[in-house]
């Protein structure tokens, strides 16, 4: 059924929904056609309560359906879930999209500032601006502050951004 998603499309859809459990239920899901989650639950060994959480995530994402049914017995709602593999890469495209608007801003915030730091671990870099302001000293520990060279850095979000366009086509 999912012959066309390779593994490494789908881990990277579930690292990036930032849990590991969220990676060993994508697997399992992947080679099944309709599931509950009760059922999820006791094949996978996933806590219920865990299991419900990521496939609500996945459902936010449009990358699982839902269909409810009611069990005759209890009245109560059934929930089957089915994984929607047509959806993965247009969220992968999206998630992309994403970082590449963030490694935008921030190759513009480095490449348009001058830069400041004490060299004292746990300090942050200031600004040109901030670092007059604190008569080039820290205002943390403060150390003097010295100029904090950026080139490398700004090179490689240059490199990031040069990727992530090329991979998504602009
Ligand atoms: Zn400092």
């Amino acid at each position: 059924m999912l012959s066309t998603i390779d593994d490494a499309t789908l881990m990277k859809v579930a690292s990036s929904l930032g849990e590991e459990e969220a990676v060993k239920l994508i697997e399992y899901l992947k080679n099944l056609e309709e599931i509950t989650d009760d059922e999820i639950a006791n094949k996978t060994g996933i806590r219920l309560n865990s299991v419900r959480k990521i496939l609500y995530k996945l459902y936010d994402h449009s990358l699982v359906s839902l269909r409810r049914t009611r069990d005759p017995k209890t009245g109560w709602f059934i929930f089957h879930w089915r994984l929607q593999p047509d959806q993965l890469e247009g969220f992968i495209l999206s998630q992309k999209r994403r970082v590449l608007e963030k490694l935008n801003v921030r190759l513009e915030y480095e490449s348009k500032h001058d830069f400041y730091y004490c060299n004292s671990p746990g300090c942050r870099r200031v600004t040109f601006e901030e670092a007059v302001e604190a008569v080039f000293h820290c205002s943390v520990c403060g150390r003097p502050l010295d100029h904090s060279e950026n080139g490398i850095m700004i090179e490689k979000l240059a490199e990031k951004v040069e990727q992530l366009r090329k991979e998504l086509g602009e």
